[in-house]
């Protein structure tokens, strides 16, 4: 899809708040730091459009970005950052088990990796809880400009081993920096949200 318009039409913490048009949503999950406002950046064709929530202290929210009027990609905030408390965690659990349980619009999300080390238990742990909801997934190993060429293709295999992908399961390696796997990363999407 070439993208020119986009908005953050909500940044949600509870369902009454998502928003009532009833575009298809495209979910975007991984580690704090993985690379996801800047995969979401290149999709979109900006350089700083969305912003990394994952920080200490900021408000952890659901960030609904309306993409042409067609779909929307929906911000997961990061998990994993050493720094967040117990209490901050289990309202980051409760409010994306709520959204991923729930959502009649979803229809796919995508579960970023660092390519350049092997998927954590976290990681594991967040596609399981994805295939349990049968929410179709993407996974994504980012920053694939820092591995050589020569070692991809065990990184990918590694990826789906760890990550126990099944045959429904694709898996796109990509760069923000040389934009490797953008065009595969939207022929997903366009196949999961816009029929
Ligand atoms: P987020 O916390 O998941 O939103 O991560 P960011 O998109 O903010 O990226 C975290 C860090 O990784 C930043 O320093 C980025 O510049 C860097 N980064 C993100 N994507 C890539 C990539 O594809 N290649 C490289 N080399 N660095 C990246």
């Amino acid at each position: 899809m070439e993208v020119h318009n986009v908005e953050l039409t909500i940044s949600a913490v509870k369902p009454e708040q998502y928003p009532d048009k009833d575009f298809p949503e495209i979910a975007l999950a991984g580690r704090s730091n993985v690379g996801k406002s800047s995969l979401i950046n290149t999709l979109i064709n900006r350089k700083n459009y969305a912003r990394t929530s994952s920080q200490p202290g900021k408000t952890q929210t659901l960030n609904f970005y309306n993409v042409e009027e067609q779909l929307y990609f929906v911000d997961v905030p990061g998990y994993g950052y050493a720094k967040v408390s117990q209490k901050e965690r289990e309202k980051w659990a409760r409010m994306i088990e709520t959204y991923f349980s729930t959502r009649q619009e979803l229809r796919g999300t995508i579960n970023l990796v660092d390519a350049r080390h092997e998927p954590s238990e976290l990681d594991v742990q967040m596609i399981e809880f994805l295939h349990y909801y049968n929410i179709p997934v993407l996974v994504v190993g980012t920053k694939i400009d820092k591995i050589p060429k020569s070692k991809r293709n065990k990184v990918e295999s590694q990826i789906k081993k760890k990550m126990h992908l099944n045959k429904n399961d694709h898996l796109v390696l990509f760069s923000a920096v040389d934009k490797t796997g953008k065009k595969e990363v939207w022929d997903w999407i366009e196949k999961m949200a816009i029929k």
